[in-house]
C-alpha cells in the first residue's frame, strides 16, 4: 500500500501494552504513569482482525512492542498466531530483555525472526540509575540465552548519553566483536522524559568518531538480505562478526523513505511516530465493522501519511512517550 507521497507502507509497530517491568528516566516519570485501562488494550483476536486486512494491503513486517511487549500474558502464542497471517513475512520484537531467559526459546519455536534488545550500559550502577530497577544481571542472563540458543537477526539498541553512559559506548559496541549482532546506537528523541530527567543526547558523529578512535576505521555496508529495513546506516570493522549501526532521526531526517505505521496498544493507528493523526481503529473493531470496511478505512488512513515528523517545531505533536505509542 501507498501513501500520498508514494512511500511504500510494509512495516506495523504494534505495541501489546504500557505497561513495562523497568522505568528508563528518558521513556517514563517515577510516578503518576497513567495507565491505559485493561478493557480498553486490543484483545489477541482484535490484533488479528486488524493484521488480517493489513497485511493484505501490504504489511509484511510486524514489530511487537511497548511497554514492555514481555509481559504481555501469552505472547508466544500471540506471536505464533501472527507468523501465521497471510503475507507476513518477518515478525519482530523489541524488548528491555529482564525476561528473555525465561522466553527467548518459547519466542523462538513460536517463529520470531527478528529480536531487538535495548541495552544502554554493561554497568550494574549505571543501568540502576537509568531503569531505576537492578536488573542488569537478568538482562546479561537473557543475552547469554539468545546466544546459546543461536537466534539469529539480533540487534542491540543503544541511546548515547552525555555523561551516563558516555564513556563504555566502545566496550559496548565491542558486543559484535565475536557475536553476529549489529549493535546501533539511537539518538535520544525530544518524546518522553529525556529532557526534563536532565539527559542530553551525544551526537552520533561524536560516536562515530569515539569509535573509529577505538577500532579503526567503520567500513559502510549496504544490506544484502531481502526483507523490509529501518532507517540505520551499517558499518563493518574488519575482523568483527557483527556490525555497527546509528539512526539520527534528528540530524538526518528519515521521514522520506518512512515505510512504517504503528497501533498502539488500546488500538490507535498512528501514521506518524510524534504526531497525533490517524484512525481509530479499536472504535471501529467495537462497533462491529467487517473485515473488508476495516481495510478500506485503514487504507484511506495510510494514504493520509503526514510527510513528516515534527520534532524541530512547538505545533502538531504528539507529546506521549515512547512506552505510551509503541517506540
Ligand atoms: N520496552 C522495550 C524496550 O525498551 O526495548 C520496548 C519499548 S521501548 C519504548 C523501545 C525503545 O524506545 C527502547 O530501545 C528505548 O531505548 C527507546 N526510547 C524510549 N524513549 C526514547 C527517547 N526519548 N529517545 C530515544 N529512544 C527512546
Ligand atoms: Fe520500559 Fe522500554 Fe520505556 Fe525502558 S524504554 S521504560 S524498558 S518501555
Amino acid at each position: 500500500m501507498f501513501d500520498q507521497y508514494g512511500r511504500k507502507i510494509e512495516y506495523l509497530r504494534l505495541s501489546l501494552t504500557d505497561r513495562c517491568n523497568l522505568r528508563c528516566r528518558y521513556c517514563m516519570p517515577a510516578a503518576g504513569v497513567l495507565k491505559m485501562r485493561h478493557e480498553d488494550i486490543l484483545t489477541f483476536d482484535e490484533i488479528l482482525t486488524v493484521l488480517r486486512p493489513l497485511a493484505r494491503l501490504g504489511i509484511k513486517k510486524v514489530r511487537l512492542t511497548g511497554g514492555e511487549p514481555l509481559v504481555r500474558k501469552g505472547l508466544p502464542d500471540l506471536l505464533a498466531m501472527i507468523a501465521r497471517v497471510p503475507g507476513i513475512e518477518q515478525t519482530a520484537l523489541t524488548t528491555n530483555g529482564v525476561l528473555l531467559a525465561e522466553m527467548a526459546g518459547a519466542l523462538q519455536s513460536a517463529g520470531l525472526t527478528e529480536l531487538n534488545i535495548s541495552l544502554d550500559t554493561l554497568q550494574a550502577p549505571v543501568f540502576t540509575g537509568i531503569t531505576r530497577r537492578a536488573l542488569l544481571d537478568r538482562v546479561k542472563a537473557g543475552l547469554q540465552t539468545v546466544r546459546e540458543l543461536g537466534l539469529r537477526q539480533v540487534k542491540i539498541n543503544c541511546v548515547p548519553l552525555a555523561g551516563v553512559n558516555e564513556q563504555e559506548l566502545p566496550e559496548l559496541a565491542a558486543l559484535a566483536k565475536d557475536w553476529a549482532v549489529k549493535v546501533r546506537f539511537i539518538e535520544l528523541m525530544p518524546i518522553g522524559c529525556g529532557w526534563q530527567a536532565g539527559y542530553r543526547g551525544v551526537p552520533l558523529q561524536a560516536v562515530r568518531r569515539q569509535l573509529e578512535a577505538a577500532y579503526g576505521p567503520l567500513i559502510p555496508v549496504t544490506p544484502v538480505e531481502p526483507g523490509v529495513w529501518g532507517p540505520a546506516s551499517y558499518y563493518k570493522i574488519p575482523g568483527w562478526a557483527g556490525e555497527i549501526g546509528f539512526i539520527d532521526a534528528l540530524e538526518h531526517k528519515f521521514c522520506h523513505n518512512c515505510n512504517r505505521v504503528r497501533l498502539t496498544a488500546d488500538g490507535y493507528l498512528k501514521l506518524c511516530l510524534n504526531q497525533r493523526s490517524g484512525l481509530d481503529v479499536k472504535a471501529l473493531l467495537r462497533r462491529g465493522v467487517s473485515e473488508d470496511e476495516l481495510g478500506q478505512a485503514l487504507a484511506q488512513a495510510v494514504y493520509r501519511k503526514p510527510a513528516e515528523h515534527l520534532f524541530g517545531e512547538l505545533h502538531g505533536h504528539d507529546w506521549r512517550a515512547m512506552y505510551q505509542v509503541g517506540g
